[in-house]
């Protein structure tokens, strides 16, 4: 697989969809799935109150961000000010016009391009993109995460896992990882898993979704 090519290949599919809650949630977005989802997110989120709530002026990242639907449903309820990063700059003008009045910054870049600010995040939120970035650049992008974190700070990921074997799939250019390869990513990012959890009430035919909160191992 081609890098350059995984990653423009992931671009041009997505400026050609809509930027729209349904258009981010693949034609899922106009039943019951974006609550439940948000639900589940929240819900997440509480377990990890016991570091987030020590955190002052708590400043997430929306990873991956699309049109700025989790920051909306989620984030903006734990945190102070969220930094929207997206690559698809239809996507950005969206996410701009949706949280106009909302304490948010934009910046439009790829992940495996972006250089977060150290010390800054209280959380970094990733949904449904790194299947969208190489197993090398996941590595990379998440030790650069770990740098980011201010002190009680937490890394989620929200995504799909396949339940065999990785899946690539070329229409939206992108591979869906198993729980295990996952875990093979985190330990090489030096992370520690602190809660996980699989997403309920989705329909039986979508990839389970699982969701994953981290922090920097600690060290000796
Ligand atoms: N997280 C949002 C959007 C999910 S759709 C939500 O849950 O609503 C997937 C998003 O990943 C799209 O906005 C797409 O533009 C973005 N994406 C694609 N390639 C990416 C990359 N290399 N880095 C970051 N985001 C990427």
């Amino acid at each position: 697989m081609n890098p350059t090519k995984f990653y423009s290949d992931a671009i041009e599919y997505w400026n050609g969809i809509e930027p729209s809650v349904n258009g981010m949630l693949g034609g899922l977005g106009t039943g019951r799935i974006p609550q439940v989802d948000a639900i589940a997110s929240r819900t997440f989120l509480r377990r990890l109150d016991y570091r987030l709530k020590k955190i002052e002026s708590l400043i997430a990242a929306d990873c991956g961000a699309g049109i700025g639907r989790v920051t909306e449903s989620v984030l903006l309820k734990v945190a102070s000010h969220v930094d929207i990063v997206e690559p698809v700059e239809k996507f950005v003008s969206q996410a701009r016009t949706n949280l106009q009045d909302k304490p948010c910054s934009f910046i439009c870049t790829g992940l495996q391009n972006w250089a977060p600010e150290k010390n800054r995040y209280g959380l970094i939120w990733n949904q449904w993109c790194l299947s969208h970035l190489t197993d090398d650049d996941l590595v990379a992008y998440l030790l650069s995460c770990s740098e980011s974190l201010c002190e009680h700070g937490v890394i989620c990921i929200k995504e799909n896992v396949s339940s065999f074997t990785e899946s690539f799939d070329e229409q939206d250019s992108s591979v869906t990882r198993t729980d295990d390869s996952f875990r093979k990513i985190f330990q090489r990012a030096n992370l520690v898993i602190i809660a996980e959890s699989l997403q309920h009430g989705f329909p039986d035919e979508l990839y389970p979704v699982k969701m994953f909160a981290l922090v920097p191992k600690p060290s000796k």
